[in-house]
């Protein structure tokens, strides 16, 4: 029954999370004893307290001080951005009168099928300007707002045989009739509770309102929007919050736009990570050599969802690294890095896990199929951690409606804290110690 009140808490909170920046905003509900630091401010960090910072308030990193010099940093890294649509900034389409449309480019990878026939709604940040001042606020209103439907058969007779679906033409939602001209910026304005004239900007998005549900015949399952990869967000933020402090730095790290490479100022190949990292030494007093020794006792988890057997497919999966729903975390490897994992650092958390009972899985891509690749060897070149690759198994990856096990859920949780509890200090290149 705990388990199922869990599931529930995280599809709640993936329904408050419908944009990276929502996801953002919830962390901070989720860590509420946490302090707020600013990149702009000068920080004074003390022993035991939790810090958040964030950037473009899309990204997110949050830390423990240890007490006294950290020995090193053991940081999860997770992303908060899911595949969706972003609205243009004219983003009413009249052209197709007496219907108004949304007028919206693809952000990430998605499956297009997904996204047709359902409630769909607008979600994400307005920028106003208030005297001097150039504020923003996030807006998600919370009823069926848009959808984009499906041509009928008799027009298409060929929909099952493979369709391909064209961006700028099958994507377009629909949002209303004639009346409907002007309305997408009257209903920024309202939700942002300022004028008009007075938006200058926006990042909205088209998100899906299919709210999450537990299923299956013993209610092993769950489906929800953005599991990939707020899942293993969720489960950092569970973790840190409630981890035991030790003697590393405890940290989080919460992506923006893994969907479209990393490569943005908060994504995860830039210095967001780095630089918070070097002022936490600054600030706990460390020189530049302690900083450089503490980077060498420092690992990383990498944490983004895998694809567990499909079961009409299960020909996609590797004849003997399958994974499988509620069988436990997922350690990914690739023999060309796509992953990072490799003996030593999979070797840690295997040393972790096994040593707490909470079981894990291995996943390798069937060896003619490429994969994904992810955050773990993107963050690697701005600092260079040991780092492993893991995840959850889940279904219909980056499908607007995705599909996990119920029991994961607490084996990821546990999983991270027992890492962010276990100092792994590193005595020679490639051996550690672990100390509980
Ligand atoms: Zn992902």
């Amino acid at each position: 029954m705990d388990q199922r009140r869990d599931v529930q808490d995280l599809i709640n909170w993936i329904g408050a999370s419908p944009t990276a920046f929502h996801a953002v905003e919830s962390a901070g509900k989720t860590l509420r004893d946490a302090r707020l630091l600013q990149e702009g401010e000068a920080w004074h960090l003390e022993a035991g307290q939790v810090y958040v910072v964030t950037r473009n308030q899309s990204s997110l990193i949050a830390f423990r001080m240890p007490e006294g010099t950290p020995q090193g940093f053991q940081v999860v890294a997770s992303h908060t951005d899911s595949p969706m649509m972003k609205i243009k900034q004219h983003g009413e389409l009249s052209s197709s009168q007496p219907y108004v449309q949304l007028n919206v480019e693809v952000y990430g990878g998605m499956i297009m099928s997904s996204w047709f026939d359902r409630p769909l709604s607008v979600a994400g940040r307005v920028t106003f300007r208030e005297g001097r001042m150039q504020k923003s606020r996030l807006i998600s209103p919370d009823r069926d707002l848009a959808l984009i439907p499906n041509v009928a058969i008799h027009m298409n007779r060929d929909v099952n045989k493979g369709f391909e679906y064209k961006a700028n033409v099958d994507l377009m939602p629909l949002w209303g009739d004639g009346d409907a001209r002007g309305s997408l910026l009257r209903l920024a304005a309202r939700e942002a509770g300022v004028p008009e004239e007075d938006i200058t900007g926006w990042d909205l998005f088209v998100i899906n309102r299919m709210p999450g549900s537990i299923w299956g015949g013993q209610q092993v399952f769950f489906s929800a929007p953005r599991i990939d990869n707020l899942e293993c967000a969720y489960c950092s933020l569970l973790a840190l919050r409630d981890a035991r402090m030790s003697r590393h730095v405890q940290m989080i790290a919460m992506f923006d736009n893994e969907e479209v490479g990393s490569g943005t100022r908060q994504g995860a190949d830039s210095d967001f990570l780095s630089g918070v990292m070097e002022r936490i030494a600054l600030c706990a007093g460390m020189d530049r050599q302690s900083y450089l020794r503490a980077l060498a006792s420092s690992v990383m988890l990498s944490a983004d969802n895998a694809h567990a057997v499909h079961p009409n497919h299960p020909e996609y999966a590797d004849p003997e690294n399958r994974v499988y729903m509620n069988r436990g975390i997922v350690i990914k490897a690739n023999a060309n890095q796509r992953y990072t994992s490799d003996s030593v650092s999979a070797g840690l958390l295997r040393h972790i896990l096994k040593d707490r009972e909470i079981p894990f899985q291995d996943f390798y891509n069937r060896s003619d199929l490429r994969g994904g690749s992810t955050l773990g060897n993107i963050s690697g070149r701005h600092v260079g951690l040991c780092t492993v690759d893991i995840g959850l198994a889940q279904l219909a990856m980056h499908s607007s409606y995705e599909t996990a096990g119920c029991m994961d859920l607490a084996f990821m949780t546990e999983g991270m804290r027992a890492f962010l509890e276990t100092d792994l200090v590193c005595t020679s290149d490639g051996e550690f110690c672990l100390e509980m």
